[in-house]
């Protein structure tokens, strides 16, 4: 196994012209991270100046960065670094419940979420979403759950809302949900692993107590990297010192992102600052390649009218062109990557989700020119 490992040093990548995954959408790198990315891709390489704190690191600007923009930018008091939206979620449940507790969860919530609250040792109550086309998840869906998980006894120590989903794109009223679970003494933690990079999200303005985001997701990071803020009360708990070794935070095992994903991050900040800013026009752009997806035959799923880039589709037309197809349901991928466009998982025809996020009108009328090309050529035949 040790010969032959050429093979390993040559790693071209091939990326289509147009990628619709909302996966990677929001995780592209701007010119200033992608130097980062080089600059710092040594193992360690931000250690040099450190005193024995991560998130104290002068030069280069760690501190700013996590002290002073980070907790401005999320609305919250204190933020710490963290490997991905994941990381951040289980450090929070870990820190803030005991083994046992109930952790209340939207029936759209990500794995990830439910694996930090099986990692923890948590029981999850899920908050069920209302039924197709809709999968709204709402206050009184809250205030239902934590009522059932007391009436199964116990203690409910957090509520988790993913802000949007990453199935349908759906944004929750998060202030109402926070509300309800104030009512019940229950802090609620913002997933913004969709969000937090792309749109503004405000942990205050919402009422969430902790927050998550993804660098990797939305935030033009290299990953792997998060965010993690907390207020005050919670950040307290969650950034606890070690009690024999100095200066550690023991959630964050001392220290998190030791090299270049964090420079990315930084790096990107003010673009990502800029885009934030123009999230009016990303939602603008999405919901008219929804209404021309419509005109096409597809369905879009989830909020109306829709408040993200992340879309959800059902196409009934594809699936019908997929059972005569040559390579039956592989045909939609394979004649999307003819025209340049790739992100809908192999595979998939009669439902995909797709984002339109970062790319311009003419992009996008290109993506709808493949659907309908596409669609057109089946029908002739
Ligand atoms: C992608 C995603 C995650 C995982 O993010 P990581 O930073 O990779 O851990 C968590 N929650 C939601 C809603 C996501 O879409």
């Amino acid at each position: 196994m040790l010969d032959n490992l050429e093979k390993f040093c040559d790693l071209k990548r091939n990326i289509a012209e147009i990628n619709i995954d909302p996966l990677q959408r929001g995780g592209i790198l701007t010119p200033q991270a992608r130097a980062a990315l080089v600059e710092w891709g040594d193992g360690y390489s931000v250690c040099d100046f450190c005193a024995g704190m991560l998130d104290r690191i002068k030069t280069p600007p760690v501190e700013e960065f996590v002290h002073g923009a980070l907790p401005e930018f999320l609305g919250t008091d204190e933020v710490r670094i963290t490997h991905g939206a994941r990381e951040g979620k289980f450090a929070a449940m870990h820190a803030l419940c005991e083994k046992g507790d109930w952790v209340v969860v939207d029936g759209n919530a990500h794995y990830t979420t439910i694996l930090a609250a099986e990692r923890a040792g948590l029981k999850v109550e899920f908050v069920p979403s209302s039924k197709e086309p809709d999968y709204a998840i709402s206050a009184e869906g809250y205030i239902q759950a934590i009522e059932r998980a007391y009436e199964q006894k116990g203690n409910v120590s957090m509520a988790v809302l993913t802000y949007p989903d990453g199935n349908y794109g759906n944004l929750p009223d998060a202030r109402a949900i926070s509300d309800a679970c104030h009512d019940y003494n229950v802090p609620l933690l913002l997933n913004g692993a969709y969000s937090i990079g792309r749109m503004p999200v405000n942990a205050r303005e919402l009422g969430a107590d902790i927050i998550v985001g993804s660098g990797h997701k939305s935030m033009a990071a290299s990953g792997p990297v998060g965010v993690l803020g907390g207020s005050e009360e919670y950040a307290k708990l969650m950034f606890r010192l070690s009690s024999t070794k100095k200066n550690k935070e023991v959630e964050l095992l001392g220290c998190t992102v030791r090299g270049a994903p964090l420079l990315t991050l930084m790096a990107s900040f003010p673009a990502v600052v800029e885009r934030v800013r123009r999230w009016p026009e990303e939602v603008e752009n999405a919901r008219w390649f929804s209404a021309e997806m419509e005109k096409l035959g597809m369905s879009l799923q989830g909020d109306r009218p829709h408040n993200h880039d992340l879309m959800f589709f059902i196409a009934e037309n594809l699936y019908q062109i997929s059972l005569k197809a040559k390579k039956g349901r592989y045909f939609l991928y394979r004649d999307l990557k003819e025209r340049g466009i790739s992100g809908i998982k192999p595979g998939l025809t009669r439902q995909f989700k797709l984002s339109t996020f970062g790319l311009s009108r003419e992009d996008l009328e290109k993506v709808l020119q493949a659907f309908a090309g596409i669609i057109e050529s089946y029908e002739k035949t």
